[in-house]
């Protein structure tokens, strides 16, 4: 099998040879490009040194020079280059305690985790498949390279992978893998929560976020989160676009909103995805706004980009318990519900604060004291036009504040 590779990879092994050294493109470039995907990054791999890498080449980053790490610029582009390696002895179920490089291209592709991450493409587009890579690709399967239980007792993070490739490339694992992961399960506690996290995101953005079913039935799930269980993305969550928030709360639909904000920081994920995903999940929990008024309302709390991905998650099916119709009826109101808010959205109707046609100086003048009471006070005066988008007027509106304030001077 030959294969092509992009102009750029080229020149960089090409570079590489010409000074006599051996250098492959290696790992996920290999394995996309073998499926027909465009890769995301491109990997070399190279018997020489981190320090003649850098000789050879003008722009470069020290990545990770202890693990053998160059990146090369080149093209406005990053290409890590690393050198060939054994690694060492892992004690902490993570890490190896040391790496040393080796000549050896074969000893390189064998500490890798699964045979389809596991080939490397010359220069000339010649494929190096020593475990048998391409045949577990055509066959849908994550298999590890030598022996599973092993790979998986040095690096419990593998276990994890083996999941999220299966649902990025719908494949399945291999049965012995798989029965080395469900006998190691509870080593999943080794890794870090930042990596838990990163490996579920990915598989939840996957084109089949459904396979983390293997998680449960594998034993992985228990050991995630104390949450976790509860988390179950199914076929729905599939055709929902792919976005953090939007999938965690999809896939959490059995979980409290708080259990859900609660599990994505005991995963330290960043604070603006948990609280998304925590206000989608509230707002599955309510039924829809009902009417133009309510759904200005709606608009106006949680903002045009929630209230999307809220109707998403409607349209694929969830949180249909909440509402009083379903079926064909909940198809309508939700198309009903996108026409009206696009006629809001064309008027330009007033949805915050700042689109009112007063402001804080206009009540000061009015002899509203500053602090909470001006906030009250605007606030109302937006709900009052929320109600109804006409009342937008400046006279309108001081009026109606004078009236309001003459009232709460009364006591009223
Ligand atoms: P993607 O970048 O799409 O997530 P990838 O296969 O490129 O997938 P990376 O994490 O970028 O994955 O790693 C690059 C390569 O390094 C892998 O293809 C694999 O050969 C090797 N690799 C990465 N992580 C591990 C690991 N924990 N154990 C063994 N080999 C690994
Ligand atoms: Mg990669």
């Amino acid at each position: 099998m030959r294969m092509h590779l992009p102009e750029t990879v080229r020149e960089i092994l090409r570079k590489l040879e010409t000074a006599g050294h051996q250098a492959y493109a290696v790992g996920g470039c290999v394995r996309d490009s073998i499926l027909g995907k465009e890769p995301d990054d491109w990997d070399i791999t190279t018997d020489a040194r981190p320090e003649e890498v850098k000789d050879l080449f003008p722009r470069t980053v020290d990545t990770g020079l202890q693990h053998g790490t160059v990146t090369v610029l080149m093209g406005g582009e990053g290409y890590e280059v690393t050198t060939y390696r054994i690694d060492g002895a892992y004690t902490d179920g993570r890490h190896p305690d040391s790496i040393r490089f080796t000549p050896s291209l074969e000893e390189d592709l064998k500490r890798r985790d699964f045979t389809i991450n596991a080939m490397a493409v010359s220069e000339r587009g010649e494929l190096v498949d020593l475990f048998g890579g391409q045949e577990d690709l055509r066959q849908g399967c994550i298999r590890c390279v030598g022996d599973a239980r092993e790979r998986f007792r040095e690096d419990a993070l593998r276990m994890l992978r083996a999941v999220r490739f299966a649902a990025q490339l719908n494949f399945a694992i291999e049965a012995e893998s798989f029965a080395a992961i469900a006998e190691l399960s509870e080593n999943l506690k080794l890794v870090s929560k930042e990596r838990i996290l990163a490996e579920l995101s990915k598989l939840l953005l996957s084109d089949h976020p459904e396979k983390a079913e293997l998680l449960y039935e594998s034993g992985l799930a228990p050991q995630m989160a104390t949450h976790f269980p509860g988390f179950h993305p199914d076929y729905r969550t599939a055709t929902l676009p792919k976005e953090k928030a939007l999938r965690f709360a999809a896939a959490s639909e059995a979980l409290l909103p708080a259990e859900l904000a609660a599990l994505l920081k005991e995963l330290k994920s960043d604070r603006a995805t948990a609280e998304r995903a925590r206000l989608l999940a509230e707002e599955l929990k309510r039924p829809l706004p009902s009417g133009e008024a309510a759904l200005r309302k709606r608009l106006s709390a949680i903002g045009d980009e929630a209230f999307l991905q809220l109707m998403c998650l409607k349209e694929a099916g969830y949180g249909a318990g909440g509402e009083p119709c379903s079926g064909e009826a909940l198809a309508a109101r939700l198309a009903n519900l996108r026409a009206l808010r696009e006629g809001i959205l064309k008027r330009g109707d007033c949805l915050g604060l700042s689109d009112l046609a007063i402001g804080g100086a206009d009540l000061l003048a009015l002899g509203i004291p500053k602090g909470p009471a001006l906030g009250d006070c605007l606030r109302t005066l937006l709900d009052y036009v929320l109600e109804d988008p006409a009342r937008n007027k400046r006279a309108l509106l001081l009026a109606y504040a004078k009236e309001r304030q003459n009232k709460n001077d009364r006591g009223q």
